[in-house]
């Protein structure tokens, strides 16, 4: 912001935080006005935790050879996030596609063009002739796969919701980033990408031709690329409900044994409210338990919020003081976002809230015993409740 006054030259992070380790308001306003709003997003711990180095790239935090060097072969100015829409992406649409690690690597190599296809064979000097097995065109990846009359009539066999004019494809990036949204219709069980399926079935059908001599009927090859695609998206499926299940089944054994043999413990249940528009959070808790008369119940408006995340993490913060503040000993605590608890437990890292964990981990030291677990949205109601109300009060009408 113009020159530097000479009083500011060698400031450094510390010198914008008071003696309490919080953000100093009026001294980032008037040296950093600009970004202001997003420094008093950083949430410093409160109780002194060791600096420690953070990599951009990573939502954890932490540095991985993979994104190093998505990062280094990255223009400046742009990362994968900043592409347009409409633009082919490697991450998005090839290794990060809903579709069998062997279907990625099949699209991979039609797209390095280092498939047998005539007219790559061709380019390597391999073989003279490039035409295609079935109608002597040159044999390029947009013909064998989508232009090629057998292709079409391939094609028109699978049931799409949204039709994709195949005679305009002119590169098979080009194809791809088309597909995206063209998925099958209901009925045919296939709720994820049908393309690399059928190109990969296309493709089977035109080896069998070409080195056995047999034909297949472009019905055929439609029906074993749909055949395919359905066994994948249900074998998918099954996958998540099978995580699901053993995830509740082990919080329920675990709190209910904790019940029964420690009529001590106390119960936490912790929950925010996010307001993106003004960056205002809603933060409550609500302790629980035997020990307490009535449940008691804490709530508080949290400005310079920047993401649910956060929020979260500062309402487990809030209720843990709040235990030290009502002498709890023994306590297990609840938030329904389970990348804070697993942040908590050291499972992973995130890199927006890694100094209130740090605070979280630090006061918890304080108490004799406590456990931190995730339960299901449904069960936390009250302090989704109390958060929200809690967040609507605070903002003048
Ligand atoms: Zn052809």
């Amino acid at each position: 912001m113009g020159p530097i006054k000479e009083a500011a030259l060698d400031l450094t992070v510390a010198d914008l935080l008071t003696s309490e380790l919080k953000w100093n308001k009026k001294r980032i306003e008037e040296l950093l006005p600009e970004l202001s709003t997003q420094i008093l997003c950083i949430k410093p711990s409160l109780t002194g935790a060791e600096d420690s180095f953070i990599w951009h790239q990573t939502s954890s935090g932490l540095y991985t050879t993979k994104s190093g060097y998505f990062a280094a072969s990255m223009p400046l100015n742009q990362t994968c996030l900043a592409r347009a829409e409409g633009e082919f992406s490697w991450i998005r649409d090839v290794w990060a596609g809903k579709f069998s690690p062997k279907m990625k690597t099949f699209l991979w190599s039609i797209l390095q063009k280092a498939i047998s296809l005539g007219s790559n064979l061709q380019r390597r000097g391999v073989t003279s002739a490039a035409g295609c097995v079935r109608c002597q065109e040159t044999e390029t990846d947009v013909h064998c796969f989508f232009t090629c009359q057998y292709a079409q009539k391939v094609w028109e066999l699978v049931p799409l919701h949204r039709a994709v004019h195949l005679a305009a494809v002119t590169t098979f990036s080009d194809a791809v980033v088309q597909f995206r949204k063209a998925l099958c219709l209901p009925p045919s069980g296939i709720t994820q990408n049908i393309l690399p399926w059928i190109v990969w079935s296309i493709w089977k059908s035109r080896n069998t031709l070409i080195f056995d001599g047999r034909g297949q009927t472009p019905g055929e090859t439609a029906l074993r690329g749909i055949k395919l695609a359905r066994e994948w998206s249900t074998s998918q499926a099954q996958g998540e409900k099978g995580i699901k299940l053993s995830q509740t089944k082990r919080g329920q054994t675990r709190a209910s044994h904790r019940g029964v043999t420690d009529l001590n413990r106390v119960t936490c249940k912790t929950d925010a409210a996010w307001n993106k528009d003004n960056l205002m959070a809603g933060l409550a808790w609500i302790f629980s338990g035997q020990k307490l008369e009535v449940p008691i119940k804490g709530s508080v408006i949290e400005r310079s919020i920047g993401s649910p995340l956060i929020a979260e993490a500062s309402a487990l913060r809030s209720a843990l003081c709040m235990a030290i503040t009502l002498e709890i000993t023994a306590l297990d605590v609840f938030s329904d976002n389970l990348t804070l608890v697993r942040a908590i437990s050291g499972i992973t890292q995130a890199k927006e809230i890694i100094g209130i964990v740090k605070d979280i981990r630090s006061i918890s030291t304080e108490l004799a015993s406590i456990s931190f677990s995730h339960f299901s949205r449904s069960l936390n109601a009250e302090a989704d409740a109390l958060a929200k109300e809690t967040l609507r009060a605070s903002i003048p009408l």
